[in-house]
């Protein structure tokens, strides 16, 4: 099915090299000395031993070191293993054990994690530090040194479609990350779905800003608009007021960020105010994107394309085009170009309009399996359907509505909640400033909402009122019948809510 299109690196050496590729922390890198370095870098791992499927970590913030790793594993038909870094260090140490990872390239910040865990584990046979460490990290190797002294070599075995590129491990919302086994025809076929799907062009600027350790990071816009011949501007993470600045001064045309992070830019004081005119689209996907935060960013005249996909899809699912931003307010849109997505009843036939079923998506861009979890693999890739364990409907159109994850819906007196769309009414609140709704036992409806609420600065709402309020917009079976209060949610690195976390707080007799 992928005959022909050779590695997933190669298409994007193609570029004109003049342009700019990279720009990061004030320094611009063309295309093609980007190409250069990812030879002078596939050049050095090779020398240190790396060869096809050997697993290469990268462990840190976001740093141009990142793409070279994964440019320069691609070359070489090595995979390339990006570890949230984010994780303590036994964490870091399960992901590098469980990918028997030989080789880690870590971040400034990781400096004395790579201290740590050099004893414990021997299979990683070479530490190398991507940038300057913080503190510690004095044994690793010095890897622009190690680029300046390579020799590039030509290479001798093509790296097909079918070898796998990378290993991706999932956010961890639901329980332990899985590691995604993403191929050279997976991330070509997702980058082209995107690139498509958000109109990339290249004179595009995007900007990287949601960890590139996690799928929406790398090829929500990031990748594709590299394989595009655009320019990623980089950031390490998500500061909201320098994110903001950013995005004025570069001129930023486009980005990925999850609802969260939406959030957080349009609550500065100077979000009105400052100058957006170069920003085009927002591709927003990963959670629930609640629908007065969409009309926030649609009042200050920017498309918000919400997407929906997954790190096992690379994540290209459905994507809302910018045409129908305003009229399909609130929809994930269509399957993109080149992906089939169906909402099916438990039985696989397809479900009518309107009617709740497991969104279900096949094509090239599905990943080829859980790496070493044959089991989990076999549960997730039925028929060739990766099945998502998301609820979705489509409207007579096509479009697609994310409900929720079947795992954190509500059945509550036989009536299906999801806390979604809860959430999102209690948003409209202003005394709301975040919130997560989560089922508890109860024993007469089987189950009940429990609002964990984080209250606007300034305010003190009452449970009660909170209440009142939802039940005029509302049915009764879906206002939550108790709420808390917080002065934090629990989160991913993506920030994803961990509604794991907070089940384990509130309800303590589930697990
Ligand atoms: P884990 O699988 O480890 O529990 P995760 O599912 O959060 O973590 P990702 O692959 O990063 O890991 O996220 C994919 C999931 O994010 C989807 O399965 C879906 O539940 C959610 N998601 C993605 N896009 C949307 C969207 N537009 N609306 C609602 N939920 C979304
Ligand atoms: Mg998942």
């Amino acid at each position: 099915r992928n005959a022909g299109l050779g590695s997933w690196p190669e298409r994007r050496l193609r570029i004109s090299p003049n342009r700019p590729a990279i720009w990061f922390e004030g320094a611009t890198t063309t295309h093609g000395e980007f190409a250069h370095r990812v030879r002078r870098a596939a050049a050095a791992l090779s020398a240190l031993g790396v060869g096809r499927g050997d697993r290469v970590a990268w462990l840190g913030a976001n740093h141009p070191a990142a793409l070279e790793t994964l440019y320069a594993c691609g070359q070489l038909g090595a995979v390339w293993v990006p570890v949230n870094a984010r994780l303590t260090p036994p964490e870091v140490r399960y992901v590098l054990e469980h990918s028997g990872t030989s080789l880690v390239v870590h971040g400034r910040e990781h400096g004395t994690t790579a201290d740590t865990l050099r004893a414990e584990l021997p299979a990683v046979r070479t530490w190398v530090a991507g940038e300057t460490p913080l503190a510690g990290g004095a044994d690793s190797l010095d890897w622009q040194q190690l680029l300046a002294d390579a020799e590039p070599q030509p290479r001798d075995e093509p790296v097909t479609p079918d070898d796998p590129c990378l290993i991706m491990y999932t956010s961890g919302t639901t329980g332990r990350p899985k590691g995604a086994v993403l191929t050279h025809g997976n991330m070509t076929w997702s980058c082209i779905n995107q690139a498509f799907g958000l109109d990339v062009t290249p004179d595009e600027r995007t900007l990287g800003l949601a960890p590139l350790f996690h799928i929406g990071g790398l090829n929500g816009t990031v990748n594709p608009t590299l394989l595009r011949g655009g320019c990623a501007v980089l950031v390490r993470g998500f500061d909201p007021p320098a994110t903001l600045a950013v995005i004025v001064d570069q001129r930023v045309t486009s980005f990925f960020a999850v609802p969260t992070m939406l959030d957080a830019l349009s609550r500065r004081p100077d979000f009105g105010a400052v100058d957006l005119s170069a920003l085009r689209t927002i591709g927003a996907a990963g959670a629930p994107l609640p629908l007065p935060l969409l009309r926030t960013w649609l009042d200050r005249g920017i498309t918000v394309q919400q997407a929906y996909g997954m790190t096992e899809s690379a994540p290209a699912g459905t994507m809302l085009d910018s045409v129908d931003a305003v009229a399909k307010v609130g929809s994930a849109g269509k399957p993109q170009f080149f992906v089939d997505v169906r909402v099916v009843r438990p039985d696989g036939t397809e479900c009518d309009p309107h009617e709740v079923g497991e969104v279900v998506l096949s094509g090239p861009n599905i990943m080829a399996g859980y790496w070493n979890e044959p089991e989990a693999t076999a549960a997730a890739i039925v028929d060739g359907w990766y099945h998502s364990g998301d609820a979705g409907s489509t409207d007579e159109d096509g479009y697609l509505y994310i409900r929720d994850r079947y795992k954190d819906m509500i059945i509550s007196g036989g009536e299906n909640v999801y806390p979604a769309e809860v959430e999102s009414a209690l948003l409209e609140l202003p005394e709301v400033l975040e919130v997560a709704v989560i089922g508890v036992p109860d024993p007469h409806w089987g189950e009940v909402g429990l609002a964990v609420v984080v209250p606007a600065p300034g305010s003190d709402p009452d449970p009660d009122r909170l209440r009142a309020e939802l039940r005029t917009r509302l049915a009764a079976f879906k206002v939550p019948k108790h709420v808390e209060f917080a002065d934090e949610l629990p989160k991913t690195a993506t920030g994803k809510v961990r509604k794991p976390d907070l089940r384990s707080q509130y309800v303590p007799q589930e697990e």
